[in-house]
């Protein structure tokens, strides 16, 4: 035997109850699943050098292509036995190595995804290179403001720097403040595998981006000019789906020329303050207000799991810019989707 042929007999199956043989169970509304985009690995942070596995020797190259054809992948205890029984403990290491081995060489992805029915977004996750790209298309659209008779026009007026300038800070404040703030790990079990990569190595990290898009935007995004100073209410519309979750228009959003000031807002403890405009990219990846001002509604959960409140909040969904675990509900949720049937949970490095 030689390199990593020294396979661990099969103990049975070895299982987390991760079973997530249908793609709908975790879809979510408007899926659109795409895992089947075979790329070929690149200069990433795994050790490819110990992919390739000698097989146990005994050259049954049938009894592999069968097991890789119909077997599924070992996940879920109460179907592993009757699938391994009869197998060469060999062939099974085999077969869980080539399943690890074509999806870190693949890029698994998901498009237009939505959260419960909320937000508008795409995810791709390359394990090569470690990394689950979230982003969100946008077309901007600058819009002047309209004068009182009193006011001075040029408080509604944007000068193309000021676009510019506007426009580059909420893309780069949006990547640092949502990027990498929680870590995943994948937690699928499968099959014998006795030397790394092991599906316990994949870590994905999240990188967010807003992606400037005319021709294909998941959110038309209107931004208005009002005077240094001035307010004036944000808000993101979801977009149109048909009964399937397909996008049928896209989201809407309505921000203006105030939005990237760091304010303080009702709910803001004191000292914290809150750029607008990254609390409402929240919304673009589903997440909802943490922040009310009805009694009534105080306590209430929202579809991320936080709980409603009126005051004393830094959460980015409230009164500052926190992003807490459970704002990462969303990416998650698409994450799995476009793993399945592995999964992944948050993790530490
Ligand atoms: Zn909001």
């Amino acid at each position: 035997m030689s390199g990593l042929s020294r396979i661990i007999g099969s103990k049975g199956p070895s299982v987390d109850a991760c079973d997530h043989e249908e793609e709908s169970g975790h879809g979510g509304m408007g899926a659109e699943h795409d895992a089947a985009e075979h790329e070929a690995p690149s200069n990433g942070s795994i050790d490819t050098s110990q992919w390739g596995i000698d097989a146990n020797g005994d050259g049954d190259a049938g009894l592999l292509e069968t097991l890789g054809a119909g077997a599924g992948w070992l996940i879920g205890g109460d179907r592993g036995s009757e699938q391994v029984g009869g197998w060469a403990d060999g062939a099974e290491a085999l077969a869980a190595r080539e399943r690890i081995d074509t999806f870190i060489a693949s890029t698994h992805s998901v498009q237009n995804y939505a959260f419960q029915g909320w937000g508008n977004f795409d995810l791709s996750y390359t394990p090569t290179a470690g990394t689950v790209e979230v982003t969100v298309r946008i077309k901007f659209d600058f819009q002047d403001g309209t004068p009182g008779p009193d006011e001075d026009a040029a408080g509604y007026t944007w000068t193309d720097d000021e676009k510019a300038a506007w426009k580059t800070d909420f893309m780069d404040s949006v990547a640092s403040t949502w990027s990498g703030q929680h870590q995943f790990a994948c937690v699928t079990t499968d099959g014998e595998l006795d030397a790394s990569p092991t599906w316990q190595d994949l870590e994905p990290t999240v990188r967010v981006a807003i992606l400037e898009d005319d021709a294909n935007p998941q959110f038309n995004v209107t931004v208005a000019r009002i005077p240094d100073g001035g307010f004036a209410r944000s808000n993101v519309g979801r977009p149109d789906r048909d009964a399937d979750g397909n996008v049928t228009a896209p989201g809407t959003a309505a921000l203006d020329s105030e939005d990237m000031d760091a304010t303080t807002k009702n709910t803001s403890p004191d000292g914290v303050t809150q750029r607008g405009a990254v609390h409402e990219f929240g919304h673009m990846i589903g997440m909802q207000d943490e922040y009310t001002s009805n009694p009534d509604n105080v306590g209430d959960a929202t579809r991320q799991g936080t709980t409603k409140g009126m005051d004393d909040n830094d959460s980015i969904m409230s009164g500052g810019e926190v992003v807490q675990q459970a704002h990462y509900s969303s990416i998650l949720e698409a994450l799995n989707a476009a793993v399945a049937p592995s999964a992944v949970a948050f993790g530490f490095k």
